[in-house]
């Protein structure tokens, strides 16, 4: 394809980048640029495919409303392909969420209503609990609903996944995964259960998510709180297939957004929180393994809707996370 006639055509099909300059141990590791997507993100797949698929069932008619409860990037992807097909759109987002992201909403045409991010699922003002009753309220509205929305996960199951094979050349050893709503976990691990049994899964979670505790003990206690933004929850989506999982890293506000950094510095990827997430929990991964495997990870967004945040020092000294005057070297405060 040299010409595309919609935006829509240039989703996915993301480049896949070997890492050169970060110490992988005995492992070749990979990194998936969903960054690449016009959306800025791998929800781009996920947004294309669950309005697609509420068109095919006739749950969308012309010039309808929908309405979801997202992060941010779900919401830009809706927002891109709202536009496109003349839908409005009306995005409950936590007010924890950059203002990158919600400007960006904003200028697509798309109606953000901001709700609070310290409460949990069961209060009025939860985000997913919130947009769930204004679809109720909203006559004719269309609720997204990712997180229970089956072709959130078939987007990544008919896309991601045999792209990400057939560029890894048919040799995966190990997929290391975020989850916020779980389509990507769901969706890959549905494929290579399939194609490539073999392939283990990796949970990469934000510290104070419950996900890591529910992998390694199948329960969880009360969650915590962290400032990574798109991954970590604090229940269980049905999406995900935890289950077969085989292990997970916990990783610390502070060692995601330093990973990020250093993934700019050193490979030159401008990456989003998540992804510093995934990326150290993908270099703790392959350090501990004894012998040379192939591992993928992925870019989920650009980094550039987070320059305000952790590419700030000044941010990251609010946030009591530099604790000294950088003198332009990461590695000076790590230590
Ligand atoms: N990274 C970012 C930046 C995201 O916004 C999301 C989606 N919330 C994810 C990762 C996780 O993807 P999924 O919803 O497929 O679990």
């Amino acid at each position: 394809m040299t010409i595309a006639h919609t935006v829509s055509e240039l989703i996915g099909n993301t480049p896949l980048l070997r890492l050169q300059k970060l110490d992988t141990g005995p492992c070749e590791l990979l990194l998936k640029l969903e960054n690449q997507n016009p959306g800025g993100s791998i929800k781009d797949r996920v947004a294309l495919s669950m309005i697609n698929e509420a068109e095919r069932q006739g749950r969308l008619a012309p010039g309808g409303t929908i309405i979801e409860a997202t992060a941010g990037n779900t919401g830009l992807g809706l927002a891109l392909i709202a536009a496109q097909k003349g839908y409005q759109l009306i995005l409950v987002v936590p007010d924890k969420m950059s203002r990158e992201k919600i400007y960006h909403l904003r200028a697509l045409g798309a109606q953000v209503r901001l709700t609070r991010s310290d409460v949990n699922k069961g209060h009025p003002a939860y985000y997913q609990d919130y947009a769930k009753r204004l679809a109720q309220e909203t006559p004719g509205a269309f609720y997204i609903d990712q997180f229970n929305n089956p072709a959130n996960p078939l987007a990544h199951e008919t896309t991601t996944a045999p792209e990400l094979y057939a560029q890894a050349e048919g040799k995966i050893d190990a997929i290391v995964v975020g989850v916020g709503s779980g389509g990507t976990l769901g969706g890959l691990q549905a494929w290579f259960r399939q194609h490539s049994p073999e392939t283990e899964f990796i949970l990469a979670d934000p510290a104070g998510s419950i996900l890591a505790d529910e992998v390694e003990q199948g329960s969880h206690g009360e969650a915590g709180s962290w400032r990574v933004e798109g991954i970590g929850e604090d229940f269980i989506p049905p999406l995900a297939r935890l289950d077969g999982v085989r292990r997970a890293y916990r990783i610390s506000d502070a060692q995601a957004f330093d990973t990020a950094r250093q993934l700019l510095k050193t490979e030159g990827i401008l990456a989003g929180s998540s992804t510093g997430t995934l990326l150290a929990a993908a270099l703790r991964y392959c350090r501990a393994q004894t012998t040379p495997k192939r591992v993928v990870t992925f870019a989920c967004d650009s980094g550039n809707k987070y320059l305000s945040k952790m590419f700030n020092d000044d941010w990251l000294r609010q946030q009591g996370l530099l604790q000294r005057p950088s003198t332009g070297d990461l590695r000076d405060f790590i230590a």
